[in-house]
């Protein structure tokens, strides 16, 4: 706890005695009843625009998020919640009034080697050494489509991996990269390496067995993915965390891959809102419908391709189109990065690019492997993702 004060100190240089609660979002709120629940005004959420309002949309339920309260009147005076990995919404005050800004997160960068002779099976062992289960998720998650059977190892076979984390106000945050994966077993290394958002073997063979459909037949793409950017004229941070496919009304939306319904309803600046849940660890969503397909509903399984909804124009949006996200583990990613007929297998220069890539990254395999590096040990790990399968909301 004090080490966040000072964190958040150093973050937002505020002098006044004033104390930080941690809270976890509650299921079913939206920013605007977040306002209304903590006697703020509800202007701040209507001054928003679309794209803003979009990204109210995004808070997911379980995120923790930051309120700061006076010390003697336990007054509200300053809330951070995460919107994504990048972006946070900031609850403050500016001559007595309250406004909400879109800033970029704050975080330290971490990468890390972890070097292991297999005792039990290389996700108990990560976890044992590590106390970091996102790490053994991502882990679990490279190696799924691998053909390397993680049951068959022996003990004192060798793990490594090389990865990438971020920290926020002391914690671990955001989701992880394992920018590359080696299991040696029976004297043979076996590679995953993490390249353009996805996992590929040691040949330039990519791995991930996910496939998504483009969700509706449009004229044009009316706004890409975007990470977070500053708009120099409007003097804000923005981002879109997915692809908006402009389509006339009642246009049919597809179901871009084989999965089950999560949510059919209405959510904040996306108006009628499908998400579909597919593979364990991939949601889509579908936003702006005029209307859903009769009967749908949350929990019901659908095919890629079957006709969930329509185009439209609801929530706040600017003309009809379709607003499609994607989610992996709660966190949006490139839809663009994932909708594709079949999956890649690198040629020409693009092999040669990863290969060079590649060869660099097993030498440090090799270092870490030498040095043996001790384990980086997690502190009160705790997901900064909600994830649908272990949240208890
Ligand atoms: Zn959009």
């Amino acid at each position: 706890m004090t080490k966040l004060i000072i964190a958040w100190l150093l973050l937002l240089s505020f002098s006044a005695a004033a104390y930080l609660e941690e809270l976890k979002w509650p299921k079913g709120e939206t920013f605007l009843t977040f306002l209304e629940h903590n006697q703020l005004p509800s202007s701040i959420y209507y001054s928003l625009d679309k794209e803003e309002q979009e990204l109210a949309a995004e808070i997911i339920a379980g995120i923790k998020y930051q309120v700061l309260r006076n010390s003697d009147t336990s007054a509200l005076e300053q809330v951070l919640i995460p919107i994504g990995e990048e972006l946070q919404m900031h609850i403050k005050q500016k001559n007595d009034q309250f406004i909400m800004e879109i800033e970029p997160i704050a975080v330290q960068l971490e990468e890390h080697a972890l070097v292991l002779d297999i005792q039990n099976s290389p996700f108990v062992d990560i976890v044992n050494a590590t106390k970091n289960n996102l790490l053994a998720n991502e882990f679990a998650q490279s190696f799924r489509d691998s053909g390397v059977n993680l049951r068959n190892l022996k003990k004192d076979d060798q793990l490594v991996l090389l990865y990438r984390q971020k920290r926020r106000l002391g914690k671990q945050f955001g989701s992880i990269k394992i920018d590359v994966s080696m299991i040696e077993t029976k004297n043979k290394q076996n590679y995953i390496f993490y390249y353009k958002e996805s996992y590929y073997d040691a040949k330039g063979q990519e791995l991930e067995n996910f496939l998504l459909s483009t969700p509706v037949n449009y004229t044009r793409i009316s706004s890409p993915f975007t990470l977070m950017r500053w708009h120099p004229i409007l003097q804000k941070y923005r981002a879109h965390l997915g692809i908006d496919y402009a389509a006339s009304v009642g246009t049919p939306v597809k179901s871009a891959g084989n999965g089950r319904v999560n949510f059919v309803g209405e959510k904040g600046g996306y108006g009628n809102t499908i998400e579909v849940n597919h593979d364990g660890s991939y949601k889509t969503l579908y936003g702006h419908l005029n209307g859903f397909a009769k009967g749908l509903r949350s929990g019901q399984v659908v095919k890629q391709g079957q006709v969930i909804g329509y185009v439209g124009n609801t929530g706040l949006s600017s003309g009809p189109h379709l607003h499609f996200g994607l989610y992996r583990n709660n966190v949006a990613i490139n839809p663009a990065s994932v909708v594709k007929i079949a999956k890649s297998a690198l040629s020409g220069n693009d092999l040669r690019g990863f290969l060079e890539y590649t060869k660099a990254l097993k030498n440090k395999v090799e270092t870490a492997l030498k040095e043996h590096v001790p384990p980086v040990q997690e502190e009160n790990f705790e997901y900064a993702y909600p994830f649908d399968k272990k949240s208890d909301m």
